[in-house]
């Protein structure tokens, strides 16, 4: 692809509800490609049966999101390691293959988990960063949470990570906060600068905040892009820069 602008969409979803099979059956109808992140048991929110998770691992990637869906950077090292050397030993004996995709739960790590992660033979890790368009190998930022932050909530998230660029880039679109505006906004600018357009939720959210229609509408303006590539998360890990 060298000398070429790259474009890319992936999408990826947290928590293994099992809303995530409605999900999944909603990429599969436009075609697009996308990365399930699991823990094994989640205090907070159902998880998929063993079987279930299988299944959407033959169509989409399956990725680590610890055992129990803890907050690795409130764990000890001994901790932190079990949960996400455990979820890749978990995940390879339910898939037959080994995962390469993780993300922390709450978005929340230290450097030494970031150490942990990448011992435990994890290669791609997901942040909760937004707006951004980077196409990036390692640590993976997100560009659209499927939920309507408010207009303040993006711009402390961006200012409290020093992220000036991404900043910008919202602005030059006029800091949209509607999700169909800001798909329409992104997917214009990644096809003239090139980029990944990274989508990620949680199905529970999307159900308890009936988003399943605009999510459908996001869906659709993407599919209609035919010069974008769809990637799962773990080919991050392999495109040529
Ligand atoms: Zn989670």
């Amino acid at each position: 692809m060298a000398g070429q602008i790259m474009k890319f969409v992936t999408t990826s979803w947290d928590d293994g509800s099992p809303t995530d099979i409605r999900l999944a059956e909603l990429l599969g109808k436009y075609g697009l490609a996308g990365t399930f992140y699991v823990p094994r048991f989640n205090e907070e929110h159902p998880v998929m049966t063993e079987a279930q998770i299988a299944a959407i691992g033959r169509h989409f990637e399956i990725g680590g999101h610890t055992l129990n869906h803890l907050r690795l950077s409130g764990l000890s090292r001994e901790q932190a390691e079990f949960e996400v050397n455990g979820c890749f030993h978990w995940l390879a004996n339910l898939l037959g293959r080994e995962p390469v995709s993780f993300c922390p739960p709450y978005g929340s790590f230290t450097p030494e988990n970031l150490f942990t992660i990448r011992k435990s033979g994890f290669r791609i890790i997901r942040t909760t960063e937004l707006l951004s368009t980077r196409i990036q190998q390692e640590i993976a930022p997100t560009t659209l949470q499927v939920f309507e932050h408010e207009r303040l909530t993006y711009i402390f998230h961006l200012l409290k990570r020093g992220r000036f660029l991404n900043l910008a880039q919202w602005a030059a679109g006029g800091c949209p906060v509607s999700l169909d505006r800001l798909v329409d906004h992104y997917l214009d600018f990644i096809e003239i600068h090139g980029g990944c357009l990274h989508i990620w939720g949680h199905s529970w959210e999307i159900e308890e905040m009936d988003y399943w229609n605009k999510l459908e509408g996001m869906f659709r303006k993407i599919a209609a892009r035919k010069e974008f590539k769809h990637i799962k998360n773990m080919e991050l890990a392999t495109v040529q820069l």
